[in-house]
């Protein structure tokens, strides 16, 4: 059976943290109400939950393109957070990186020079220092951005006592931690969902394009109960149609003649 084709303003493909996340920023941020997101599989179900949880805004070079993209989407991540009552279960832990060799300072602390160039937050020492500030297992607010280079063998075994005896040397990565990729998932889709956003268990089999914009996608909707990959699990066949924000006009999709 081949449906009529139904007019969305956006066809996201992919109900994973990328696709979902696409999906509220074009809601939330573009203005959008039509956006219907397809995914042969249940949403967050691939590779967004096979995820560590974990999030930090200190990467090599070269160039600051990671910091950045990192940097942006943790405060991203924290305002919503913020307004969720920390749904999301963020800890500003950071990340950890302990040596029992004394010479691992000076490489540490280029590692952490670099990232400090390209804008991760400054490096502060701790020789002998109490400055220190602990990080927090639960929670954000509060904690530094930057690093924390520890060479205080005292403060390395009270702030991280579960280290080595002879550890010491540590780097505290601050702007790092944790959070639940599921929880962020799903906080997003209900919020997109409440802008309009619509599932749709399918596969996206085609795009078709007309003066050099996407003008409709095909797609092969899942029978209840079918599994992520079958090709004999189809029902019925959907069109869609792009309305064009270029034009402002709607084009009629025929994707489903592309179809099987
Ligand atoms: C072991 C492991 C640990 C990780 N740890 C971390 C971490 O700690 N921190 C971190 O930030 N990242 C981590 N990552 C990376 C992170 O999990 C991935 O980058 C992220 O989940 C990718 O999301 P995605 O939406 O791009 O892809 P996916 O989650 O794979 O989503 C893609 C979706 O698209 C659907 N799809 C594909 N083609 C079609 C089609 N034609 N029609 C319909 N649907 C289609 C698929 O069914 C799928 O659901 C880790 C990854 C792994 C594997």
């Amino acid at each position: 059976m081949v449906t009529a084709p139904e007019r969305v303003d956006a066809v996201v493909c992919g109900a994973g943290i990328a696709g979902i996340g696409a999906a509220h920023a074009l809601i939330r941020d573009a203005g959008l109400s039509r956006v219907l997101i397809v995914d042969e599989g249940a949403p967050l179900s691939l590779t967004s939950d096979k995820s560590t949880e974990c999030y930090r805004n200190w990467w090599p070079g070269p160039g600051n393109a990671m910091t950045a993209l990192t940097t942006r989407s943790i405060d991203l991540m924290e305002s919503l957070a913020e307004t969720t009552g920390n749904a999301i279960q963020m800890d500003r832990r950071g990340y950890l990186y302990l040596s029992a060799r004394a010479e691992m300072a000076d490489y540490l602390e280029a590692t952490a020079r670099e990232s400090e160039s390209l804008g991760a937050g400054a490096l502060r020492f701790h020789g002998h220092a109490d400055d220190y500030v602990p990080r927090r297992l639960d929670g954000f607010a509060g904690q530094p951005q930057g690093a924390d280079l520890i060479l205080d063998r005292a403060l390395i075994a009270r702030e991280f006592p579960y280290a080595a005896p002879d550890t010491c040397v540590a780097l505290h990565v601050r702007r790092a931690g944790a959070l639940s990729a599921q929880q962020l998932g799903m906080v997003l889709l209900e919020q997109a969902r409440e802008g309009g956003a619509r599932l749709l268990r399918g596969r996206l089999t085609g795009v078709e394009r007309s003066n050099g914009a996407v003008s409709g996608v095909g797609s092969h909707q899942m029978l209840s109960g079918a599994s992520r990959g079958t090709t004999d699990s189809r029902s019925s066949k959907v069109s869609l149609t792009w309305r064009s924000h270029t034009t402002g006009t709607s084009t009629p999709a025929s994707a489903a003649t592309s179809l099987k």
